[in-house]
């Protein structure tokens, strides 16, 4: 039940009790955006990319005596039990099972719940079952109207926004709830909308194909709160920069002043669309108000996959040169691949592999296509009858699944062609290469955000890291790279390399078939944890199973109050070494314990921390107030009485 220790006590009479609103970010499923080797090797103290700006922005957008709280998932653990009247959890498509089960918990416990974010913009009747409230669309005007409906006790089920927001209107973003220094960038947004038309973007069905601008003084004002923060990295987070040229020339040229009157203070990135390269000033601009670098929506090297989803942008000139211009005046590329188009054959995978490498992209995302709700993609495949249904997990672009079937291969070829690509892209050749290709085009790359102490921390944690502890076939391969680049390029070598070897590590882990040397070792670790533990199954505080199958092995351990002290500490070395040396998921089930076994639990996942995103654990509602797991780290199963799938 949420809990009943209102503020009332000492308010004046007749003033109303603030409202307790707790703001929820879900956890992200581990993606090659999560960059978790780089965040848990290199750079200590970091848990997160970004930051959820929205619901900085959201909790700006209450009223003022409201009390607000966000609690990002991705950085901390959620409370089971807060000190709220109201909770928000938004979400996009990636996070939308833990958004539910979020939803429905706090539900069942006795909150009010509201479900917000992209995926609830989308498709807000999937969140009917599972939310009192939903919020639809751009935030600015609807969440006003929430809360003065709320503050009447008349809150709608839904608020969707069909006009146009000003962005004028959007306040300060609330930065200073957020734990900044958990981040390794912040989000800030000037724009919203993309005058493209790609037939697979959720971007333009959402915000439209004009893009809106905030003025330079709401940037500013933004900018001078993340300075008072102490911000340094900034994520100009729009759908695409240069959307409306003019403004975004506008907002360079006050930027480079911005920048000078504060010492070069912060080092910008953003989005933009390839055809940035026809436009040199905008580069020079770009360049000139510190940007670093930009991602690029590439997408693929087929013109005609490019013709077919409307990407006609990138057809104007060829793509190669266009990135290698982006290079010659200062600026890095990251981008976005796509495979699975009607156009793409099984060849189109040696082709994007080649244009990759010679690109010396190194953030090279590359996911497979997939229908979003309400894009022009998902209606022309729903007519053609090609859409799976995945029960909404299909949002996760960069996991090997999608919802769709390809037209000029079979799903099991698509998928394994895929795996193949990334498995080719993440070595530590290609790495070397990479880094070699695009040293030959890059003028002048940027300097290092980070103190001469830190980079000297980084340096040490990546040799410690990536070279000490890591096959001896590596060593040669980074010397290469450093051997073809100039001292002025160091930080960038050193950051494609952190950057690489994240990409590899999530390959390892996620994208690779499990091997049958592999699959032998879960099979005779759990058979190992069977006859250590035999009197403890028999006697039944302990169960233990094995799933093995295409997608690879889980074993699930079920313990329940009885079970022999010394098990923690048995089957702990058997798991982290287990967890190390193969891709297992792992289930932990906790059903009944006293006090004393829930410090030999707590002790078993301390040392499983580090792969807890492989490690879900149940506990039993009755004795969850023993056993605080921080579902930041493992994947906390909130399995609320509540009502039916959403
Ligand atoms: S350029 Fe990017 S944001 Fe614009 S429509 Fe295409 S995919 Fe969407």
């Amino acid at each position: 039940m949420p809990d009943a220790s209102t503020p009332q006590a000492g308010l004046p009479p007749g003033q109303p009790a603030p409202v307790r609103l707790l703001l929820v970010n879900p956890r992200f499923p581990e993606s090659f955006w999560s960059f978790r080797w780089a965040l848990g090797r290199i750079l200590p103290g970091k848990r997160a990319v970004n930051p959820p700006l929205g619901l900085a922005t959201l909790a700006a957008l209450c009223p003022p005596h409201w009390s607000v709280e966000i609690v990002d998932e991705n950085v901390e653990t959620v409370p089971l039990h807060p000190a709220a009247d109201l909770v928000g959890v938004c979400g996009m498509g990636v996070q939308f099972p833990r958004q539910r089960e979020l939803l429905r918990y706090y539900r069942g416990q006795g909150y009010r719940v509201v479900a917000g974010g992209s995926y609830a913009s989308l498709c807000p009747e999937r969140y009917a079952a599972v939310a009192d409230t939903v919020v639809a669309g751009e935030a600015e005007n609807i969440w006003r109207a929430f809360c003065s409906d709320y503050e009447l006790g008349r809150p709608q089920r839904l608020y969707q926004e069909n006009g146009i927001v000003a962005l004028e209107r959007s306040p300060v973003p609330r930065f200073d709830l957020l734990k900044l220094g958990r981040y390794t960038t912040v989000g800030v947004q000037f724009s919203r909308g993309c005058p493209f038309r790609c037939d697979f973007c959720d971007i333009i069905v959402m915000f439209g194909r004009r893009p809106r601008t905030k003025g330079l003084e709401q940037i500013a004002a933004e900018l001078d709160l993340l300075r008072s923060l102490g911000v340094t990295n900034v994520f100009f987070v729009d759908d695409n920069f240069i959307g409306n040229r003019a403004k975004a020339r506008e907002l360079l040229g006050f930027l480079a002043g911005y920048q000078q009157r504060h010492d070069h203070r912060f080092r910008f990135g953003t989005q933009v669309s390839l055809n940035l390269a026809e436009d040199r000033d905008l580069m020079r601009g770009l360049r000139e108000a510190g940007f670093n670098w930009v991602f690029v929506g590439i997408e693929s090297p087929e013109e005609d996959s490019l013709r077919e989803i409307g990407k006609t942008q990138n057809l104007r000139h060829d793509m190669l040169e266009a990135v290698r211009i982006i290079y010659a005046n200062g600026i890095d590329v990251l981008a976005g691949f796509i495979v699975g188009f009607d156009h793409d054959t099984v060849e189109t995978f040696e082709r994007q592999h080649r244009f990759i490498v010679a690109s010396g992209i190194q953030v090279a995302m590359v996911g497979l296509l997939t229908a979003l709700p309400r894009t022009p993609l998902y209606a022309r495949l729903a007519l053609e009858g090609r859409l799976i249904d995945t029960g909404g997990s299909h949002c996760d672009n960069a996991k090997p699944g999608t919802n769709l079937v390809p037209k000029r291969m079979s799903y099991p070829e698509l998928i394994a062609a895929y795996k193949a690509l990334y498995r080719r892209l993440s070595g530590d050749r290609r790495i070397a290469q990479r880094i070699r290709n695009k040293l030959r085009y890059l003028e002048h790359p940027c300097r290092s955000g980070y103190s001469r102490g830190m980079q000297l921390g980084i340096v040490a944690r990546l040799i410690f890291h990536g070279l000490l502890r890591a096959p001896a076939s590596r060593l040669p391969w980074f010397l290469h790279s450093l051997m073809t680049c100039p001292p002025r390029a160091w930080a960038l070598l050193v950051g494609d390399w952190v950057a690489g070897l994240s990409i590899q590590d999530y390959v390892q882990r996620h994208i690779g078939d499990p091997s049958a040397t592999e699959r032998r070792r879960v099979h005779s670790t759990v058979e190992s944890i069977r006859r250590r533990w035999a009197h403890c199954l028999q006697r039944g505080s302990l169960q233990v199973a094995l799933e093995d199958d295409t997608a690879g092995c889980s074993v699930t351990l079920a313990v329940k109050r009885g079970i022999d002290r010394r098990f923690f500490v048995g089957v702990a070395g058997r798991l982290r070494h287990l967890l190390r040396r193969s891709a297992v998921n792992i289930t932990l089930r906790i059903d009944a314990m006293g006090r004393g076994e829930c410090a030999g639990l707590e002790r078993l996942l301390g040392r499983l921390a580090a792969d807890g995103d492989r490690i879900a654990v149940h506990v039993d509602e009755r004795i969850r107030h023993l056993l605080p797991v921080d579902s930041s780290v493992f994947h906390l199963v909130l399995d609320a009485p509540g009502p039916g799938p959403g």
